[in-house]
Parts: structure tokens; sequence; C-alpha cells
């Protein structure tokens, strides 16, 4: 079974002439999602030539049967290429406000990435993806050396030092959109097959990956020069650092595990899928970053 990367409909495997007919249908109904999906992922002047077909065929076929290779070039494509989502664009000069943004809407992905993190754990027999799970989830969760090291903490450190309380980001709410993210990312990890949780959830910490660079990416999170910045406190720097440090990073271990089992599993378009509408997910949780920086304007 493949689903439709806009709404999930599900169709026969392999079946994507069915999944061309649906999108079209939909695109002559001026469905905003799926016209949306369609004219950022193959955009065509007519969607009901033969050429459809043939374009979203391409769209979702592997280089050199590579699940892995296929989820690192869409992601850039949509995040980190040529038109670098906005975010990302604001990163490589940030202000303050975008550091406080970025805070009070991540700190409540973070938490759901814990979840589901979990989910994947409780509902998979498969030893190395529950070790790889746990190994995200626990600096999180533990201390080391008496010592609370997880991200949380170093970013509401950021945020005292930026003269905000942690209280402010801990008990505030996130913007709608992050909200509607949020429940999607549970809703998959609890229902779907583990699977397609990993392909929702150990995808999107490609955003911190410095690998990416050597695979075409134009941009990383943010300009190195940004660290060299007088006016931003020691502390920002400390949690800036700690998220794109290659050690912190296991982007790559997640997406050869998704291809290995994805493979085994006959569930490479289940995850393909997924991943697409966990990436949309993401692009209105960054632009919710962006939206709740201005909030920050002028404190
Ligand atoms: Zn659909």
């Amino acid at each position: 079974m493949s689903k439709c990367p806009v709404c999930a409909e599900s169709f026969r495997k392999n079946d994507l002439e069915s999944l061309a007919k649906h999108l079209q249908m939909t695109n002559e109904r001026n469905d905003a999602a799926h016209v949306g999906w369609l004219r950022e992922y193959i955009p065509m002047d007519n969607y009901n030539g033969g050429a459809f077909s043939t374009a979203l065929a391409d769209f979702f076929a592997l280089p050199d049967g590579d699940l892995k290779s296929w989820i690192e070039k869409r992601f850039i494509d949509r995040f980190l290429g040529d038109t670098p989502h906005p975010f990302i664009e604001a990163m490589q000069k940030p202000k303050k406000s975008l550091f406080l943004g970025f805070a009070a809407e991540y700190f409540f992905y973070m938490k759901q990435r814990i979840k589901s993190c979990s989910y994947i754990i409780a509902r998979t027999d498969k030893y190395d993806v529950q070790r790889y799970e746990a190994q995200i989830v626990m600096p999180e969760l533990q201390d080391v050396d008496g010592k609370d090291r997880s991200q949380r903490e170093l970013m509401l450190r950021m945020c005292e030092s930026l003269g905000v309380s942690r209280d402010l980001i801990v008990n505030g709410a996130p913007l709608p959109p992050t909200i509607h993210s949020i429940k999607m990312w549970n809703q998959i990890s609890e229902s779907d097959h583990w699977l397609e949780a990993m392909g929702a959830i150990n995808t999107l910490d490609l955003l911190h990956s410095r690998v990416l660079k050597e695979r075409g990416a134009k941009y990383d999170l943010y300009h190195k020069g940004v660290l060299d910045n007088e006016w931003i406190p020691d502390q920002v720097k400390v949690f800036l650092q700690y998220i794109v440090d290659p050690k912190n990073d296991r982007t790559a271990e997640g997406l050869d595990l998704m291809a290995k089992h994805a493979k085994e599993l006959n569930m490479v378009e289940e995850v393909q899928s997924t991943f697409l509408r966990s990436a949309d997910a993401f692009d209105r949780h960054l632009q919710a970053r962006l939206t709740r920086s201005k909030q920050f304007e002028g404190k």
C-alpha cells in the first residue's frame, strides 16, 4: 500500500497511476493542499498530459535504489537549496528576537520528538532501531556527571542569557501551525507503522546536519560567522554549537536504518510519502518560529 503524500489516502503498492489520477483530480478541484504540493515538487503547466505520470514516477524514483540519498535530496531542495527556507535565510544573520522565536516554538517540537522516538521504541521489535531511538532520547532525559546537559536545558539557558525567563518558554503555548504539525507527528507515531514514524521524525534533524553540505546543500543552519558576533551571549553560542556538533548528529545512522528496514519490509513508498507529509508540517513549524520571533522584537 502506498499513500498520497498530501492527504495520506491509500493506494495499492506500486500503483503510481492511481496516485497520478488522484493528484490530477484534486488539482482540478483546486484543493489548496494538493495544488500547493504539486507546484512545490512537480512544477508543470499542464498536469493532465501523459508527461505528468512520467514526472511523478521520476520524482519518486530512488537514485541507485538508495532511499537515503532520495530523502537527503528532497530535504535539501525544500529547506537548504538555492532558495532556502525563510527561517534558514534569517538564521544567516540572526537577531536576538529570532533566537527567542526559534526557542519558543522549537521547545514544543523537542517535547514531541521525545514522545515520537519513544513510540517507535515501544512499537518495533527491531533492536537496532530501539537502540538508535534511545540514543536520541536519553541525552534529553538523563544527567551526565550529575548535570543536565540536554539540548532543552542549553536552549533554556540561551533564553535566560537573552533576558527571557525559562518559565515563559516552558509555560508558553506554541502557535497554531506548530500545534497542528505536532498533532500530525503524534498521530503518525501513535497510529502508523513505526517505520513511517521514523520517516516522519528521524529525518527532520537533517536541518542541523553539516553532512548535507557535501550532498549539495547551499546553506548550513546558520553561517559560522554568526559565532564571531560580539553581541551574542556565550550561552547562545553554546546552544548553537551543540545543535550542529557532528558528535550529536545521528541522522546518517537513522537514514541507513530506515533504508535497510524499508527494503526488508517492502515499505519504501510509505516512508517516502510520510517523509513528504512531515516535511510540509516542518515547513509550517519553521514559519511559526519566524512569526513568533516578531513577538520578541524590541524586548
Ligand atoms: Zn491526497
